[in-house]
């Protein structure tokens, strides 16, 4: 951190904006899903709550039926919207401000289908998970003005940049830099100590979390969460600090404390969503 080009944000740099007195569900933000698919339903179930207790105004699911049948039953909240396969697939689904695409997508062809299509709008995209592998061989889809932002673990960038998983690990400043530059992308790369950059600009390193984060599902929580917060209208930057500092000190708070020494219990991926509210 005496590298002046590492920068660790405190809260009040990362605080998302209040809604204002006259604001309503549509300024507030509406956040597109396309998440899960007849094999993976939980990373759906788990990425719409990040967005639904990360402060969206609404959050607009779609997907296949059974992946629309359980996240509508967890998730009232959500206004969901069953998608055939195909080009046209975002056409059913109404308006939104910024999309997250991916988490247990799969990685065929109708997910390539899907995310070619989000990524040909002039709107805000985080890509996550699944989306992230089709991008593996699909690097000509981050070619667009609008913002995108990726949030791969080491290995999903390692796939990303043709690069070694443990090299990865070992040098992450470096590795996130690269991956911004390479990509023309905001990259929020998780792990342990989660670093975020964007080209040309510092790189942001996250001061919250626990290691009991390291358990299945909550990468699917901060891809909601943070595609709510760009919805909000945030920059793929402050909204992918504020996501993962929100996200860790939410986990912080459920295992039982905000200090990392303090929290002592396991979490799953739910108590880091029913902990959103309290880290905001
Ligand atoms: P994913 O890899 O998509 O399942 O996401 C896992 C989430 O847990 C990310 O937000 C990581 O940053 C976080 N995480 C994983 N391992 C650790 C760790 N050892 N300490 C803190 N956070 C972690
Ligand atoms: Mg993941």
């Amino acid at each position: 951190l005496n590298d002046p080009d590492v920068v660790s944000p405190a809260a009040e740099d990362v605080r998302p904006p209040l809604p204002g007195a006259e604001s309503d569900k549509y300024r507030r933000g509406v956040v597109g899903i396309l998440a899960g698919g007849d094999e993976f339903t939980g990373a759906a179930v788990l990425a719409t709550g990040g967005a639904v207790h990360g402060g969206a105004g609404m959050v607009r699911f779609a997907s296949v039926p059974h992946a629309v049948e359980l996240v509508r039953h967890r998730w009232p909240e959500a206004v969901t919207t069953v998608i055939e396969p195909g080009a046209k697939a975002l056409d059913a689904i109404g308006r939104v401000q910024a999309w997250v695409v991916g988490p247990g997508l799969g990685t065929g062809d109708d997910a390539e289908e899907l995310i070619s299509a989000v990524l040909s709008t002039d709107l805000p995209v985080l890509v996550d998970a699944d989306g992230l592998t089709v991008l593996s061989r699909r690097r000509d889809l981050l070619t667009r003005d609008a913002p995108t932002l990726l949030t791969p673990h080491a290995g999903e960038l390692a796939r990303l940049l043709d690069a070694d998983r443990t090299a990865i690990e070992a040098r992450r400043l470096e590795y996130v830099r690269r991956a911004a530059a390479e990509l023309d992308a905001t990259v929020l790369l998780k792990g342990s100590t989660t670093v975020i950059a964007e080209p040309d600009r510092p790189v942001r390193v996250n001061p919250t979390g626990t290691p009991w984060l390291a358990t299945a599902g909550t990468g699917d929580v901060l891809s909601g969460l943070t595609g709510a917060l760009l919805a909000g209208g945030m920059s793929a930057l402050d909204a992918a600090c504020a996501g993962a500092y929100l996200h860790g000190l939410a986990a912080r708070l459920a295992a039982g404390g905000p200090h990392p020494e303090a929290g002592e219990s396991p979490i799953s991926a739910y108590d880091v969503i029913t902990a959103l509210p309290d880290a905001f």
